[in-house]
């Protein structure tokens, strides 16, 4: 059990059950047998003390460049996930704060490449009325946005991703800069008026993976009030060897020296990833990170990194 509550900016739960549905959420959802279980599951996020859940909705590109599977991610959360008793579907900082009072734990939507929008601002527009409340540009490769990190040309923002950039800030959507290259990056932050998160990127000075960010980058994502999601994907964490929970508390460490232990919060790709760090498979084990900060840090500053620090950002930045 977690001594402190845990708030989670990045996970891929939704994108499995939009692959999968019989996958099991909750003890009383559709069982599949012999079903490989999700990372995370409504009884681990209890077990971990979740505050709040961000569910990303990201679509293999495999399942085409539509609004379709989009609307079927939608549609999943809101069955699979929001209808559970102890969630709180959260679009407002008046529904965050109402689900914290109660014990709940928030759930909240995020979009991870705007690839099946197409341009479309109304559609833009309309996920927003339906709740997604975060968007990342792109996810690794280029789309009509932008450039994502594995792009070999590694370019930026399009004309019209510079267009996006400027309809989220209208809207109040939340801007996300995981998985964007580097000129992407930049450009981003020549353009917008609200702080910037990077929901689920390491340090890339620890270790060197282009998902990762630079001390530039991680500096200025501090000094705009913006957020850093450190992440359990093992090959974020470290070049060599097995991934620790050390290790993970290194790239905490590193954020921290450049200014920005207020602006450290957690993303942990579960669901996301097929490989985990040694003793941090699911959230039911995220304790030992908590444990492991403890080891370092003041109490105060353990409840920022698990959750104050990113509640901090959502009360600031969600609308009323
Ligand atoms: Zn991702």
């Amino acid at each position: 059990m977690n001594r402190f509550g845990v708030v989670d900016f990045h996970c891929d739960v939704l994108s499995k059950l939009l692959e999968n549905d019989k996958l099991r959420f909750a003890e009383d959802g559709p069982r599949e047998e012999g079903a490989k279980e999700l990372d995370v599951t409504w009884e681990r996020l209890r077990a971990s003390g979740s505050l709040f859940q961000m569910f990303a909705i990201y679509i293999p590109e495999r399942m085409g460049k539509t609004m379709t599977p989009i609307l079927q991610s939608v549609d999943l959360f809101m069955r699979r996930i929001e209808a559970l008793p102890g969630i709180a579907f959260v679009r407002t900082r008046c529904q965050l704060r109402e689900a914290l009072q109660n014990g709940k734990t928030g759930a909240m939507l995020s979009l991870e490449g705007v690839d099946g929008l197409q341009g479309d601002f109304i559609a833009l527009r309309i996920l927003y009325y339906l709740g997604v409340r975060a968007l990342g540009l792109t996810w690794n490769h280029a789309n009509w946005a932008a450039d994502g990190v594995m792009e070999p040309r590694g370019g930026g923002l399009t004309g019209k991703g510079r267009q996006l950039v400027r309809n989220c800030n209208e809207l109040g959507m939340m801007l996300d800069v995981s998985h964007l290259t580097d000129q992407g990056f930049w450009e981003v932050v020549e353009l917008t008026n609200r702080p910037l998160i990077a929901s689920h990127s390491n340090s890339r000075k620890l270790c060197p993976h282009p998902r990762n960010l630079t001390d530039d980058q991680i500096r200025t994502l501090v000094a705009m009030d913006g957020r850093i999601g450190i992440t359990y994907v093992p090959w974020f964490v470290t070049s060599e060897g097995e991934a620790s929970v050390s290790g993970v508390v290194r790239h905490v460490d590193h954020v921290c020296s450049l200014g920005g232990e207020k602006h450290v919060m957690l993303g942990s790709d579960f669901d996301g990833i097929d490989r985990h760090v040694a003793g941090l498979a699911h959230p039911g084990e995220v304790w030992r990170l908590t444990e492991q900060l403890l080891q370092h840090y003041k109490e105060e500053q353990v409840r920022g990194f698990m959750s104050e620090n990113a509640l901090r950002y959502l009360d600031q930045n969600l609308p009323d």
